[in-house]
């Protein structure tokens, strides 16, 4: 029996169940129920959230939330192998633990949730990437969710909390950093998982912000971004020409020197930048 919960360590759930990690779900597992308790920490007081986890797998970060007092879970899993043993989990903290099986990138959890919500995850890079920009681009701010805590490569939490001029800067920065307070809460080597995988991790807490930064429209600041990054060697008047014929206009009046390239450019001047490109059309 394991000290946090009572439910056997996770070694032994995964050899019951046999849930040999497979590569194509992205499966590296976190087995140290004390670091997932301490994972779960980072998310802050969850005795009044219910948290939606993606990806629980074996349990073992759903294990850290519930035993850290979470109202209630939500985890979403698409292999169909982890649910008999997150049902031992959910027999363990009756009413607590709600598991659906499906793909996060399909699935809308949201009704079956009682605001403030918080959502945790381990997932693979990819997937995680991908829902970390649709939590922060919603058209209506502020999100449905009050803090993202989630597991990233260490070079993508460096990309999300870069600062203008470094190399790690771009359009990751910018959409956590306008409408988000990101920080890097915790290092992870990759021996803390089973199996390891070849790169090093970090725990990304993001907490959502009221309001953005500075005003900008989404969807024109989000033009403007991936138009700028996607050519971040060029001189920004060549780089966004594709976004408006008076584009060196438009960088004067949001006061950045059309000759400069994205990298140098801070969040408010992006936000500066679309708000004029938005206000020509
Ligand atoms: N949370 C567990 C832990 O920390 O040990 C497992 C982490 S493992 C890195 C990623 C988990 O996400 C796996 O259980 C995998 O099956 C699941 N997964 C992968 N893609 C998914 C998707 N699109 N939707 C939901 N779950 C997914």
């Amino acid at each position: 029996m394991s000290a946090i919960d009572g439910l056997p360590p996770l070694r032994e759930v995964i050899a019951t169940h046999d849930l040999r990690a497979k590569k194509n779900l992205g499966q590296n597992f976190l087995l140290d129920l004390n670091l997932t308790a301490r994972i779960a920490r980072i998310a802050g007081d969850l005795s009044q959230t219910d948290v939606i986890e993606v990806g629980p797998g074996p349990g073992g970060l759903t294990r850290g939330l519930l035993a850290e007092g979470a109202r209630k879970v939500l985890a979403i899993e698409k292999d169909s192998r982890c649910l008999p043993a997150l049902a031992e989990i959910a027999a363990q903290y009756p009413g607590k633990l709600e598991v659906i099986e499906g793909d996060a990138l399909k699935i809308d959890p949201l009704r079956h949730l009682t605001p403030p919500i918080a959502i945790c995850a381990n997932l693979p890079y990819n997937v995680g990437t991908e829902l970390l920009v649709r939590w922060l681009t919603p058209k209506e701010w502020p999100p449905f969710w009050s803090s993202l805590t989630l597991m990233f490569q260490k070079e993508v939490a460096e990309r999300i909390t870069a600062q203008p001029g470094s190399k790690a800067y771009g359009r990751l920065a910018i959409l956590s950093q306008w409408r988000a307070e990101p920080r890097i809460a915790l290092h992870l080597p990759p021996e803390a998982f089973t199996p390891p995988p070849k790169v090093s991790s970090a725990v990304v807490h993001l907490t959502a912000l009221p309001a953005p930064r500075f005003e900008a429209d989404a969807a024109t600041l989000e033009r403007v971004v991936a138009a700028a990054f996607n050519q971040r060697r060029k001189m920004l008047r060549s780089g966004l020409k594709s976004l408006s014929p008076d584009i060196e206009d438009h960088l004067i009046a949001a006061g950045i020197k059309p000759t400069e390239r994205a990298e140098q450019v801070p969040l408010e001047g992006f936000c500066a930048l679309a708000r004029s490109l938005a206000s020509a059309t």
